[in-house]
């Protein structure tokens, strides 16, 4: 097992990892920007290194600092957490050729599932379905309206680098298609410094539905359910369920063996997720994979029983996975609210500062996962999660009755969150009913 490791991340995911390490005796040294200097959870560490200014290219994104770092340090692996470099071929790569070890899959893989159209290729080898699409990257606007056609309106245009809900814009005929081409070209050059970009059909009231994986180095790869994250703002999740209140069995069975089966083909290790849409008359399609731990991974710890940070320790570290698919027990409902600093009143704008009042929500089937507190002051350099809330009970039903408990108890004080938003959707009929696609908070909270 590593002995020790660098965290090169930062908030509620850094104290995730810390936790995890400390209960299997591997040391952890936590990196910080200026920004972050005096965040409680850098105590929790066995060391602590500046790495830089507040901005995340000057730390958090600094590769030559982190790798000073991890050498000083004298770490054996790096664990990238979500976000900033965790999907990074480039990064992976020089941890490699450091001889610190990258706790995800290999370079090559991060290179081939960061590029979606390579990604979808991919699918399409393992028989997996995609959203009809380009065949591959779409080069100008004429070979869009082609492409678009011969699909049909509306379409999306995506990013091939794309990542965090950005990059993607929606066309319903030729001309919105020209105008949004050249937009989505800028702004995925400018955001991902990459202008490929390719299109696929606008699937119409769709769910997200996402499938964990997990998979060690001998080719073993096991799924661990389903995560239902339909619930977004602007291509963004907001809360994420486990089960999913629109899967059947059979359709279930089939998301869960073609996330496998793509895990397989490109031999996969580590923990990872499988992204679909899946369509109003169940039709199933690929969109991507992450290649990481995501925010929402303790929907599937809860209704697992498993730690999956131990588990990705474990499996980038060279184990044989300790368990066989059919030892996985998935017991009820698990449900998580992304308590975020911002107004969905107005835009969804993010709302940093001092948080002045902290009360956590706890009692039976509460989990909270966050690294603030009373005195803790929100960055505007960095994404707005302040919480991520989760409970876990028998039924959907008794999880929603738990939350709606748990979101009444929890006190923020000093800034806007989203949790007066997150007390309406649990009180919204159609929620409580399972009847919602991605547009719901768009359509039916008319929030945007
Ligand atoms: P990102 O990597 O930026 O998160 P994804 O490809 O995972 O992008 O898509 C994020 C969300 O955007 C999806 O959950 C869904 O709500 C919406 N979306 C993506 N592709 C389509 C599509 N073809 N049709 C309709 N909605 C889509």
């Amino acid at each position: 097992m590593f002995r020790r490791i660098l965290i090169a991340n930062r908030g509620e995911i850094a104290l995730r990892i810390i936790r995890a390490c400390r209960e299997m005796d591997i040391q952890t040294v936590a990196v910080y920007s200026e920004a972050d200097r005096h965040a409680h959870y850098l105590d929790l560490a066995d060391e602590r290194i500046c790495i830089g200014g507040g901005p995340a290219a000057e730390s958090y994104l600094n590769i030559p600092r982190i790798i000073s770092a991890a050498e000083i340090a004298d770490v054996d692996a790096v664990h990238p957490g979500y976000g900033f470099l965790a999907e990074s071929s480039h990064f992976a790569e020089i941890c490699e050729s450091c001889n610190i070890a990258f706790i995800g899959p290999s370079a090559a893989i991060l290179a081939a599932m960061g590029d979606k159209v390579e990604a979808r290729k991919i699918a399409q080898r393992c028989k997996v379905p995609v959203v009809p699409g380009s065949d591959g990257a779409v080069e100008n606007e004429s070979q869009a309206q082609e492409v678009a056609r011969k699909i049909g309106y509306p379409v999306m245009i995506k990013a091939a680098a794309g990542g965090g809900g950005r990059g993607m814009r929606t066309a319903h005929n030729d001309i919105s298609l020209v105008k949004s081409f050249i937009a989505a070209r800028s702004e995925a050059e400018a955001t991902f410094k990459s202008p490929i970009l390719y299109i696929e059909k606008y699937v119409e009231q769709p769910r997200h539905v996402e499938i964990q994986v997990l998979a060690d180095r001998f080719g073993n790869a096991l799924h661990l359910g389903e995560r239902d994250c339909t619930i977004q703002r602007r291509h963004q999740k907001l809360i994420e369920e486990s089960p999913s209140p629109a899967l059947n069995k059979s359709i279930r069975r089939e998301l869960a063996d073609a996330a496998v089966r793509l895990c397989k083909e490109v031999e996969y290790v580590g923990v990872g997720t499988v992204e679909f849409l899946v369509d109003p008359a169940r039709n199933y399609y690929f969109i991507e994979m992450n290649t990481r731990i995501q925010v929402e991974h303790p929907v599937s710890e809860l209704v697992t029983g498993m730690d999956l940070i131990k588990e990705q320790l474990l499996t980038t570290c060279g184990e044989r996975l300790r368990m066989r698919q059919k030892e996985i027990r998935f017991e009820g409902c698990a449900i998580e609210c992304r308590i975020n600093a911002e107004d969905p009143g107005f835009g969804f704008k993010p709302s940093p500062g001092l948080i002045d009042g902290f009360v956590l929500p706890g009692g039976p089937g509460v989990r909270v996962d966050t690294h603030a507190y009373s005195g803790y002051r929100i960055s505007s350099f960095y994404d707005s999660l302040v919480a991520k809330l989760l409970v876990h009970r028998g039924t959907r039903r008794e999880a929603i009755a738990t939350m709606r408990r748990a979101l009444g108890e929890f006190v923020v004080g000093g800034i806007k969150t989203n949790i007066p938003l997150h007390e309406q959707i649990f009180g919204h009929t159609k929620f409580l009913r399972g009847d919602f696609d991605t547009g719901f908070i768009e359509n039916v909270m008319a929030l945007a």
